[in-house]
């Protein structure tokens, strides 16, 4: 009972501010909210340290990308499996709902979009034991909703009883035309989760994020992309405007050049790739860029070394080249091939 109120005491102080987000936690434990250290609530790999359940660099010595948090469960059943539901942690739209484990690495899973933010960040709940089998594709779904139980469903490695978890992402999409770019890539396979394929997702770090948010040094998503750090700064030759930013409308810094004709892009992206900040230039700031040219302003050295399990930029004699992630991701933005 206590705990009970102490949490709901919480929500009501991180929503009281209007424009603040009414943002929730997605599984029962109030070890985040209370405080508590990492360990309460975070669920590690085999490795057994902590930090290889958070968002990051931070398995195979960093060279491999998990985009997620992983939390653990409060409570089991008689046979050592989760009984905690999973909540949403903004009112939203059911996007998704992968309801064969053996589809997907991210075993049962549920994609939310959160329409009514800036920008329309997507949550997405993973290795689920159970999906509420009245929800659908497309239903409305309010901030602490049941929408499953947590669990270790997977079509790749096997998750342990012991190490049964929610893996829980925010993030963007990246491509309305993911279809045409997964085609075009060959792999050989069918793409089942459209574009909700993790693909075409890209998360940023939802600890990181909670935490600017407790602590008031964000009230939004907005706010929170404002802050951003630049890894890479580029400025890319392409006249359509991405679907990208008709989505994210928030992310462009300044209006459309009043006769709507566009030269090029300038963004930048954060040490993950995920491109934050977009500005239209016109024919005459865009000139020197060719046709699909993508040129390499600026990157911040220190930050890609601290997260070099995302390749972004490398420089080979003197100038900058782009790597493999970053390709991909501009490839999905702006329809690069
Ligand atoms: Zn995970």
């Amino acid at each position: 009972m206590k705990r009970f109120f102490l949490t709901t005491a919480l929500l009501l102080a991180i929503t009281a501010q209007a424009q603040r987000l009414d943002l929730g936690w997605p599984t029962p434990s109030t070890a985040y909210l209370e405080g508590r250290p990492l360990e309460e609530f975070i669920q590690p790999t085999a490795t057994g340290e902590t930090n290889s359940g958070l968002f990051g660099c931070r398995r195979s010595g960093g060279a491999q990308f998990h985009e997620a948090l992983d939390l653990k469960p409060l409570k089991r059943d008689r046979r050592g499996e989760p009984t905690d539901p999973v909540f949403s942690v903004l009112s939203g739209v059911v996007r998704y709902i992968g309801r064969i484990p053996g589809n997907s690495n991210y075993g049962r899973y549920i994609v939310l979009e959160h329409t009514d933010v800036e920008p329309a960040i997507y949550t997405l709940y993973a290795h689920l034991a159970a999906i509420d089998p009245g929800l659908n594709t497309g239903d409305a779904v309010t901030r602490g909703q049941v929408l499953g139980t947590m669990g270790r469903s997977s079509s790749g490695q096997t998750i342990p009883r012991e190490r049964a978890h929610l893996h829980f992402e925010m993030g963007v999409m990246l491509s309305r035309d993911f279809e045409s770019w997964f085609h075009w890539k060959k792999f050989g396979s069918r793409n089942q989760q459209g574009l909700w394929n993790g693909m075409n997702l890209l998360g940023f770090d939802p600890l990181d994020f909670y935490n600017e948010f407790r602590a008031r040094r964000v009230d939004t998503f907005r706010d929170y992309f404002a802050q951003m750090q630049t890894a890479v700064r580029l400025r890319i030759g392409i006249r359509r405007t991405p679907d990208y930013v008709m989505r994210y409308p928030a992310l462009v810094t300044k209006p459309m050049p009043a006769d709507g004709v566009i030269g090029g892009w300038e963004i930048h992206v954060n040490e993950m790739g995920l491109p934050f900040s977009f500005t239209p230039l016109t024919p005459m700031e865009a000139m020197g860029v060719g046709i699909d040219e993508v040129r390499v302003l600026e990157a911040n050295e220190t930050l890609l070394k601290q997260h070099r399990c995302q390749s972004l930029v490398s420089s080979k004699r003197g100038s900058w080249v782009i790597g493999r992630d970053l390709q991909e991701v501009l490839q999905l933005v702006f329809g690069l091939r």
